[in-house]
């Protein structure tokens, strides 16, 4: 496998689906939604790829165990349209400021999600 395949988070063939993508600026939970399923995407390549997660080391008990990759965020995918031509960099800082303004009156995280108390998701040594 291509080095750093294993942390990669967008894939050629996820770069050539972003043109589905219907830019009815209106709506980010379509974006998110969108998000969620290249993620989705994202774990069928892998699958497909035989990648595997990242190795990671815990620093209080050194075990190893497999890192669980995260989601895509919205402002990763927005810096991926940009890179692929499909909006210009003034949209991009328009359309990250507006995120980041819907985010903080909606209080979503990242992913666009409702934050939550984040469930412990790796080993837990303690
Ligand atoms: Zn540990």
């Amino acid at each position: 496998m291509p080095a750093g395949d294993a942390e990669r988070v967008w894939f050629p063939e996820m770069l050539s689906r972003l043109e589905e993508v219907d830019f009815a600026w209106n709506n980010w939970a379509s974006v998110t939604a969108f998000c969620d399923a290249m993620m989705t995407y994202r774990s069928e390549l892998r699958k497909a790829k035989g990648i595997k997660d990242p190795l990671t080391r815990c620093p209080a008990c050194h075990t190893i165990s497999r890192m669980r990759l995260r989601g895509i965020s919205v402002r990763s995918f927005l810096f991926a349209i940009a890179k692929s031509d499909l909006i210009s960099e003034v949209e991009l800082t328009r359309l990250d400021r507006q995120w980041q303004q819907h985010r903080k009156a909606n209080k979503l995280d990242k992913f666009g999600r409702t934050a939550k108390p984040k469930l412990l998701e790796e080993h837990c040594c303690s």
